[in-house]
């Protein structure tokens, strides 16, 4: 993978452009595909956004989301695979593999236009990439993709919709500017944006604030019913069965966010979440300070992310997967003790 400041001269020349991000893409890879949209519609390219799947009701509000196209939605897949084989540059955004694009992995391997990757997730498959920046102490894919707006030289091309979309990014991965990635620079960031205009308060309000009564009634009952608490590892799970989404109505993204809930008991160190998916069991960690979860991840359930924050899946039956892990706890005490 070469350096993405190589591509920086042909930025101004117009061609036809895809931009794509991970699965079930959450505020910083919507707010990266769409930010990063509307600044190079501005260079008179051909751009089109294609999602792998379909995403959270809490995105709709971006600038464009309507444009997105879903590869999953067999109305939209003629269109977004004409998109990708057309394109001469692909964008790929928040994903270090490119199994993170679930269906699409197969088309998208087999193109054969240049492949651009920004990035801020562990070890990522460079060879996969013509060009890029991968940056894990990056906070989010928007801050990079600020980076690399300022860095190619258009600072004056940061229009109040890329504003918009970048900060939902930088919000969501930062948890609200609580995590350590929330740097002075990525602070600075976000003076710039609101110097452009930005009102920072509808953007969380829009992501955060825009539930619906089931799903503040579903957390709730998982709180109640579906947490353990293990103290002798400082460690917390959540395991919500198929009947409880089915219950309660649950939507993409109506569990974004719950796996947060057990760090805020004092002492807890590990949070972990596992929903029962039709086509697979999917989980979440969440760790504070030296808990490696990435490493865990990948270890025990063939996922990755980040040290403080990854998912990873299993075809494995609900009961199963909770047994490893409560295996995968107890061989990693001395970590969490
Ligand atoms: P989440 O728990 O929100 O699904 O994911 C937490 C973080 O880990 C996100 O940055 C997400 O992109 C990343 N992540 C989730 N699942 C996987 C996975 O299977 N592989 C890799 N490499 N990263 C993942
Ligand atoms: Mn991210």
């Amino acid at each position: 993978m070469k350096s993405i400041s190589e591509i920086y001269s042909q930025l101004t020349v117009p061609k036809c452009i895809a931009i794509t991000m991970h699965q079930k893409p959450d505020p910083d890879a919507m707010g990266s595909a769409l930010g990063l949209y509307h600044f190079l519609l501005q260079f008179g390219h051909t751009v089109a956004v294609v999602s792998p799947t379909n995403w959270a009701d809490f995105l709709d509000w971006m600038p464009a989301n309507d444009k997105v196209l879903d590869y999953e939605n067999y109305k939209q897949k003629e269109k977004a695979d004409t998109s990708l084989i057309n394109a001469d540059w692909l964008f790929c955004l928040d994903f270090n593999t490119i199994s993170r694009t679930r269906n699409m992995a197969p088309t998208i391997k087999n193109l054969s236009c240049t492949k651009i990757l920004i990035d801020h997730h562990q070890q990522p498959e460079v060879e996969s990439f013509d060009y890029g920046v991968s940056d894990v102490t990056k906070s989010s894919t928007c801050e990079m993709v600020y980076d690399f707006i300022i860095a190619s030289g258009h600072p004056d091309k940061i229009n109040i919709e890329t504003a918009e979309c970048l900060y939902a990014g930088v919000m969501g991965d930062t948890g609200s500017f609580r995590y350590p990635s929330a740097s002075a620079s990525l602070h600075r960031m976000v003076a710039t944006l609101k110097d452009k205009g930005l009102l920072h308060t509808p953007v969380h309000d829009n992501v955060y604030d825009n539930y619906l009564e089931n799903r503040l009634r579903f957390i709730g009952h998982v709180l109640q019913n579906r947490m353990e608490i293990m103290y002798e590892y400082n460690a917390a799970l959540i395991a919500i069965p198929k009947n409880d989404l089915i219950k309660y109505e649950i939507k993409t993204g109506d569990t974004e966010g719950l796996v947060n809930y057990p760090l805020s008991i004092q002492g807890i160190k590990l949070a972990a979440i596992v929903i029962d998916r039709d086509e697979e069991r999917k989980w979440s960690f969440r760790s504070k300070g030296d808990i490696d979860v990435n490493t865990f991840a990948r270890e025990n359930f063939s996922g990755g992310g980040h040290f403080n924050a990854s998912g990873g899946r299993t075809y494995d039956s609900l009961e199963k997967t909770v047994q490893k892990f409560k295996l995968a706890i107890k061989e990693n005490a001395s970590q969490l003790q």
